[in-house]
């Protein structure tokens, strides 16, 4: 019997402990994250996403704690960090294997990308590739064609479907039991970033009063304000960039380049350049198309720390409409 099958039948108080445990560990015993609630797997799995909300509700702090240019910096450095691992490694290295590294640098990057609360990288990377493979038909788990902006920028992860990495998608990066168990408890990372923060800012207030900062103050800023600009960033290219902007290649989904999402996101707003050829660690083709996570990729591969950046084929660059 299947353990979606098992629990249809478990009451109500059992479906909400379960809820509650993969706030913590998500995906127990059964390695695909399945909440096994039963019912329909389209809908919002409410309880669980209780912490994804409450995110977004602690960023009201900022009308309480007060503001600093420590605090705004280290928002923003941790923002550009984050950013950077999300684009650099959670996309263009998980998902589409388009350097090499190291298996050491592979889980540092990992790590700073499980701290921007956008899961670990083998759900990340199995559902992208899922929305490479099936993009913009009713199988792509986040097209604005079939479900709406809403749906297609937050609603499609809150999910019991969404909750679930499909294995299959990524034997590549299961083999390594490292990356299998920061993906199940990857939430531990992001509360160490938001301990660290509170830590430092309380140590900052009492040592380095001329900071201006405090505990509460950087755990706002520097954690909830950060990281909810930071996930909303990241989101807009499955909704925004499939909807506005511009197609220089005749792909068959409706993906579109985007000046604007492409700063914010570092490059990823060059997203039909990125549909043409997912495999190139370059997004912006033309060289007016700035690219900062490529530049970044480039300083890495000058101190050795990446290799094999895999380049656009001439021939693919052309024009195709
Ligand atoms: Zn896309
Ligand atoms: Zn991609």
């Amino acid at each position: 019997m299947s353990s979606v099958e098992r629990t249809t039948e478990s009451p109500w108080w059992r479906r909400a402990a379960l809820a509650l445990s993969r706030w913590f560990d998500t995906t127990g015993t059964d390695t695909t994250g399945a909440d096994a609630a039963g019912g329909d797997d389209r809908a919002i799995d409410w309880l669980r996403v209780v912490p994804f909300l409450g995110m977004h509700v602690m960023c009201l702090g900022v009308f309480f704690v007060g503001v600093s240019p420590f605090a705004l910096w280290t928002a923003l450095a941790l923002y550009a960090v984050r950013m950077f691992a999300i684009t650099g490694f959670y996309h263009r290295y998980f998902s589409h294997r388009a350097f090499r590294t190291s298996r050491a640098l592979q889980f540092a990057f990992a790590l700073v990308g499980a701290a921007s609360v956008q899961r670990g990288p083998l759900w990340w990377a199995a559902h992208h590739r899922n929305h490479h493979r099936h993009a913009d038909t009713e199988h792509d788990p986040h097209s604005p064609r079939r479900l709406g902006f809403w749906r297609s920028h937050v609603g499609w992860f809150l999910t019991r479907r969404g909750f679930r990495t499909d294995f299959d998608r990524i034997p590549d990066l299961a083999r390594y039991p490292e990356l299998r168990l920061l993906d199940r408890y990857d939430v531990f990372v992001p509360i160490a970033l938001a301990t660290g923060l509170f830590v430092l800012g309380g140590w900052l207030e009492r040592h380095h009063p001329a900071s201006g900062t405090s505990a509460a103050q950087l755990l706002i800023w520097g954690f909830f304000v950060s990281t909810v600009v930071l996930f909303h960033a990241t989101v807009t290219i499955n909704s925004l960039a499939h909807r506005y902007g511009t197609r220089r290649f005749d792909t068959d989904d409706d993906s579109r380049n985007n000046v604007w999402l492409a700063l914010i996101t570092f490059g990823e707003g060059w997203h039909n350049n990125h549909h043409h050829f997912p495999g190139s660690a370059r997004q912006g083709f033309a060289w007016w198309e700035f690219d900062l996570t490529y530049c970044g990729l480039r300083a890495l591969a000058a101190m050795g720390l990446v290799w094999d950046l895999k380049p656009v084929p001439a021939g693919l660059r052309r024009v195709t409409r």
